[in-house]
């Protein structure tokens, strides 16, 4: 069985993405980035952290805007980013998810500048995923495929199964899959679904993001299979949280081709898949 490990090439990936911002640098630019962060969720604030230390240890600038989940207002929100858009020392935007639910979350994202739009959560750069080839990609489904390709998981023709249909991961998954680079068989599965077990039994690459700690054993998944785990869950063992995924490792792991683990599969490569799309948008706004 092999094991597709997300932290090991996010290491890799880290030397490449660390060489392209010291040659932005050199140039005379340093990335900035600038984070809203509205909501008072203790994930949130762990992953806001993680994104300012990484910037810190690439020497990249980053922001912070933190907002009173209950006071804020659309208003505020969408002026801070009107804002951060003409600012040309600002090369990337993003809002941490969830916004409280009196703030409408499509609208933020509609109003962060495409080209400074670091998560392609923007309509205008999730459209731009039907086309072959975009220069912006979401992050965890970047992460995704960066992790199927570097293990040379060929994907053409192969039945991929995603589980879950939320914009960040399996929407845009679902189209970045159909890509002709990658040419796989897609279907997307959700809460409504009937016969999730047979549908999954089917997939020779299954791809959960469910957010149910250990929901699939071996009772979904095709001898063989590839198995990219995106959940990511806190379970109670013992006095003491454990992180794990959609997926009962254990109970799969002698029947798969190969798997990710959770912590260390998917979740170490979306951080730089962040950064990567920060290059990016650095390098659009300054070369001319
Ligand atoms: P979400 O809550 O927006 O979506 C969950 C999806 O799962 C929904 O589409 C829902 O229909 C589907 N679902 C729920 N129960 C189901 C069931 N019983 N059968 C079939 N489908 C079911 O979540 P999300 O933001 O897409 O995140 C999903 C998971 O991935 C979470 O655990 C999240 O923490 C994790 N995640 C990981 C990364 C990473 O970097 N590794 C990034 C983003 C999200």
């Amino acid at each position: 069985m092999l094991i597709l490990d997300g932290t090991s090439l996010a290491a890799k990936f880290k030397g490449k993405i660390e060489d392209e911002v010291n040659a932005l640098i050199k140039k005379g630019t340093t990335p900035s980035l600038h984070i809203l962060l509205a909501n008072a969720d203790d994930a949130s604030a762990i992953y806001v952290r993680n994104k300012l230390n990484t910037c810190e240890k690439l020497s990249i600038r980053a922001k912070l805007h933190k907002f009173n989940p209950e006071s804020i207002t659309q208003e505020d929100i969408l002026q801070k980013i009107s804002l951060l858009n003409v600012d040309e020392n600002v090369h990337g935007i993003l809002c941490q998810l969830p916004l409280p639910k009196h703030i409408n979350a499509d609208m933020v994202a509609a109003a962060i500048a495409p080209k400074k739009d670091v998560d392609c959560f923007n309509p205008f750069n999730i459209g731009q995923l039907f086309n072959e080839e975009t220069l912006l990609e979401p992050c965890t489904p970047k992460a995704i495929i960066a992790l199927l390709h570097h293990y040379q998981i060929d994907l053409t023709g192969k039945r991929v199964v995603i589980i879950g249909r939320s914009k960040i991961v399996g929407k845009p998954l679902a189209l970045m899959l159909l890509r002709k680079q990658n040419n796989a068989t897609v279907t997307v599965c959700h809460s409504r679904s009937k016969n999730l077990k047979e549908i999954c039994l089917s997939a020779d690459v299954l791809i959960p993001a469910l957010g149910k700690a250990n929901f699939l054993n071996e009772d979904y998944i095709k001898p063989e299979a590839v198995v990219v785990d995106v959940g990511i869950s806190k379970i109670r063992v013992g006095d003491k949280n454990k992180t794990c995924g959609d997926v009962d490792f254990n109970r799969v792991k002698d029947l798969v081709f190969a798997i990710s683990k959770v912590p260390g599969g998917v979740g170490p490569m979306t951080i730089h898949m962040l950064i990567d799309n920060l290059v990016k948008t650095t390098k659009m706004q300054t070369q001319k």
